[in-house]
């Protein structure tokens, strides 16, 4: 089948990898120029691991990752309020457990598909229009196509989702905080695998030294007011980060300045995507288009490319009876995904804590719990239930 995939973060490339392998011919549509390199860290463990291994980038991963050696806290004045040693998470995931660039995921994922996949830059999908037979897609730019599928891999804010569903809105659970992360160059203090952050009620400013002295900001500010969302453009950004964490104390002046000489800032709500449905009759959705989990869940790259697994392999299991495929791929996760977001919601009063007591609280518990106990605790609330199915086996592949 010929199956346009809108959207080239981390599930849309997934998906096209797996849609090639099981013998279907995809095409990506991603509306930035180009596949982006750098950005946030993100963690990759347990099934999220395993799909990396899967499609054979593993090594590359484990080659650009970052072993972090400490969490720490420190208060205004920069003095240590409380530290986690992270190593013993990743003792207690058996060592599969990876914290790397998400641009160098997607990186990855692109140089397993490039030469084999069409890819369109700077364009997207802009109306569909199912026939019976097929799917009638235009573009921003490019000339109207058809299509035998059409995969909203778009994210959290999917025109797919959108244009076959209608309006976010009723779909989106806002967690009442906004995130912006944002990389700099030769930004001084620098501390080599240790995630830094200081909190206030409410909002929290957070720094990790990358490699080629690159330093990762990462700012979390609780906003209650559901409506307004983010403004869009990059001064608009920097003028709004600006108010919003003016009088804190710790580096944060210094951090807040650094941002002018920034002209690209990642600034989003944090929200979950929750529906009854990921697909209506050829369109389908996956990763933060369909279920985004937020970064609470630490796990949504994971989730994007199981989900990508899943759809590809229940494909390749019906044929062409995509009706099918489509009930298996929403069957088989949907239970799985519904029980990340309720757990990632655990986690939304400790990653901002809203007053001081609460802040006061977390680093305690932080400083007298035994670091194994911590991960124990972490790693139950976030384990598994769920066997991954095992398609190239079925397809003898
Ligand atoms: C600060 C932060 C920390 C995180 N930490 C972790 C973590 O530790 N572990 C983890 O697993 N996950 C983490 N996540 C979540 C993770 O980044 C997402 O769940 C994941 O990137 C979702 O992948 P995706 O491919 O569905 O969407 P995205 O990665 O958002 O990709 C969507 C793509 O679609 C493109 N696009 C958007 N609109 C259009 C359009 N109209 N037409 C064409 N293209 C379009 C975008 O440019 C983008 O390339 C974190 C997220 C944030 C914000």
């Amino acid at each position: 089948m010929k199956i346009a995939i809108n959207g080239m973060g981390i599930a849309g490339p997934a998906l096209a990898y797996w849609l090639h392998r099981f013998g279907h011919e995809p095409t990506l549509i991603e509306r930035a120029p180009g596949p982006r390199p750098g950005g946030y860290l993100v963690d990759c463990w347990g099934l999220g691991y395993d799909q990396v291994e899967k499609i054979g980038i593993l090594p590359e991963l484990l080659e650009l990752g970052y072993h972090v050696q400490e969490v720490q806290w420190v208060n205004a004045a920069g003095k240590l309020s409380a530290k986690f040693n992270p190593e013993i998470l990743r003792h207690m995931a058996d060592d599969r457990f990876v914290t790397i660039e998400r641009g160098d995921l997607a990186m990855a994922l692109y140089r397993k598909i490039e030469g084999k996949v069409e890819m369109i830059f700077g364009d997207s999908i802009a109306t569909i229009d199912e026939k019976e037979d097929r799917v009638d897609v235009t573009f921003d730019q490019a000339p109207p196509r058809s299509f035998d599928l059409v995969v909203g891999a778009d994210g959290l804010h999917s025109r797919v989702r959108e244009l076959t569903f209608g309006p976010m809105a009723p779909f989106e659970k806002y967690l009442g905080m906004r995130v912006a992360a944002v990389e700099v160059d030769g930004y001084r203090p620098r501390d080599e695998l240790t995630f830094i952050s200081h909190t206030e009620p409410g909002r929290q400013v957070s720094r990790f030294s990358k490699r080629e002295d690159k330093t990762l900001f990462l700012l979390g500010i609780r906003e209650p007011r559901v409506g307004p969302g983010v403004p869009h453009t990059e001064d608009e950004k920097r003028e709004e980060l600006k108010r919003g964490f003016a009088g804190m104390g710790w580096e944060s002046p210094q951090i807040l300045e650094s941002l002018d000489h920034m002209n690209h800032i990642y600034y989003d709500v944090v929200s979950q995507i929750h529906m009854e449905r990921w697909t209506r009759g050829r369109v389908a959705l996956i990763g933060d288009a369909a279920a985004c989990l937020s970064l609470l869940a630490g796990e949504g790259t994971g989730m994007g490319m199981l989900e990508a697994y899943v759809l590809a392999g229940e494909l390749a299991l019906a044929g062409n009876d995509y009706p099918t495929a489509f009930r298996r791929y929403e069957e088989r996760l949907q239970p799985l995904i519904k029980t990340k977001q309720k757990n990632a919601l655990k986690f939304a009063p400790s990653f901002l804590p809203q007053g001081r007591l609460a802040i006061l609280v977390r680093n305690v518990i932080t400083r007298i719990l035994p670091a194994r106990a911590v991960a124990r605790i972490a790693l139950m609330t976030l384990k598994d239930d769920f066997v991954s199915p095992e398609y190239e086996k079925q397809l003898n592949l």
